[in-house]
């Protein structure tokens, strides 16, 4: 029983120790590391040359609760489009800090559009290409160069698609040395974790402070991230950004995210995440910021919006009703909370419970702070409701699910209006 209530007690509240690093813009600030909130990014798949259609979508991505959006800047024309972007942003009123995405061209780019580097509130600096052979060390110098004359944070992102193809011929050739030589697969591993320690350190001897230094070493694997990340942590001090490289499409992306951000981050590891989803063609880019606050929500680790439980539904229900009410409320819910957060403080911890029938509704009802037990086949027609675990009202007929609505937002106005003095609840 000791153990048992100890691991309670750690259980996912435990983080790596770790520096801290501010990313900022205005008023704003985003901490990431050093024990703050677990921070959820998106990055835009917009052409950044295009900088309303960029504007609109990193708005989007806001309002959906991203905390930090990456956007690449590629080219002079796309370099060229980030104070337009920033600017029409501050028109719209979003503040959110907005992180440049550089490879090949970084130095450059940084270098011949200042207004470009200012408006950004991060660099994304790539050590795998950065530049090739003499040039590398030079190019890498001149981004940590702007980072500094600007102050701006950078991550240094190690990416296995785009490893550092000298460090890893350094490192291949001291395994070939070993009386015992590592696996390929363990090589690699070092390769990724060396590039990203060594290109901080260097940063650092630069004049670039520790604490403006964020880590990632990403790649595609469920188990290859795991042990990339331990031992990365282990390592180092600096934040860590955390994400596989290409999740995928669909459910597959989000079941690989899940299962590897879930381990790291239940051993403390990660301060900032990514979900890299692939929309499906003409699908919602918001999505991978909604599956990143729902993995950090469903682990405890933070709270973004009220959670629906809803059961899977059996051959008890024959109707559509109760997963069109689950899927209405949490809709509804969600598209509340840009402003709910601002006018119900605390609401995000409320629980609504949507069931199909008398089994477990209304048992499971009475643990949330609302809950609704819709009839099963054979059932009469008729679905209590439960407020604060006692059962307040019974819904009848063809408008349940508007009542059912109206009784939520009576429930927030009553319980998480500030006046009230029970936001905490
Ligand atoms: S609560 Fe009722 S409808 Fe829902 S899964 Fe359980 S038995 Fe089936």
């Amino acid at each position: 029983m000791t153990d048992f209530l100890s691991e309670i007690a750690s259980g996912p509240q435990f983080r790596r120790k770790s520096r801290s690093a501010s990313v900022s813009y205005g008023s704003r600030e985003v901490i990431v590391g050093g024990g703050a909130p677990v921070v959820v990014q998106s990055m835009t798949n917009t052409d950044t040359a295009d900088a309303i259609g960029t504007a609109i979508q990193i708005k989007e991505l806001a309002r959906a609760g991203s905390e930090l959006v990456r956007i690449t800047v590629n080219n002079p024309e796309a370099a060229a489009a980030v104070p337009a972007i920033r600017e029409q942003l501050d028109r719209m009123g979003i503040d959110v800090p907005l992180v440049g995405d550089f490879h090949y061209n970084g130095h450059t780019l940084l270098h011949d559009f200042p207004d470009c580097a200012k408006a950004l509130s991060k660099y994304r600096i790539n050590p795998g290409n950065v530049g090739k052979g003499a040039k590398r060390d030079t190019q890498f110098a001149q981004m940590i160069e702007m980072a500094c004359r600007y102050d701006k944070p950078v991550r240094i992102g190690v990416n296995w698609g785009s490893l550092d193809q000298a460090l890893l011929a350094r490192i291949m050739d001291a395994n070939a040395l070993r009386p015992e030589p590592w696996s390929v697969q363990a090589v690699m591993y070092e390769a990724l974790i060396t590039s990203a320690i060594e290109s901080a350190q260097k940063a650092e001897e630069l004049g670039l402070a520790g604490d403006k230094i964020i880590l990632s070493c990403k790649v595609s694997g469920v188990q290859d991230l795991i042990a990339v990340y331990r031992e990365l942590g282990r390592r180092c001090d600096y934040p860590l950004h955390l994400g596989l490289t290409e999740a995928g499409m669909g459910s597959k992306g989000i079941v690989a995210s899940t299962a590897a951000l879930a381990v790291l981050m239940q051993e403390g590891i990660g301060d900032t995440i990514r979900i890299s989803l692939t929309p499906e063609p003409g699908g919602d880019r918001c999505r991978e910021v909604i599956v990143g606050q729902e993995i950090l929500q469903t682990m405890g680790l933070r709270k973004f919006t009220p959670m629906v439980i809803a059961c899977p539904g059996c051959g008890r229900t024959t109707s559509t009703v109760f997963q069109e009410l689950a899927d209405d409320i949490q809709t509804f819910l969600r598209s509340q909370m840009p402003s709910w957060k601002l006018e119900y403080p605390g609401v995000e911890n409320m629980n609504v419970a949507v069931m199909g029938c008398i089994v477990n509704g209304p048992g499971e009802s009475k643990h949330a702070n609302i809950g609704i037990s819709l009839p099963g086949t054979g059932e009469s027609p008729a679905a209590p409701v439960f407020i604060d675990g006692a059962k307040a009202l019974t819904l009848r007929g063809d408008k349940i699910a508007e009542e059912f609505q109206a009784i939520v937002l009576d429930y927030v106005k009553s319980h998480y209006a500030p006046s009230n003095g029970v936001s905490d609840h």
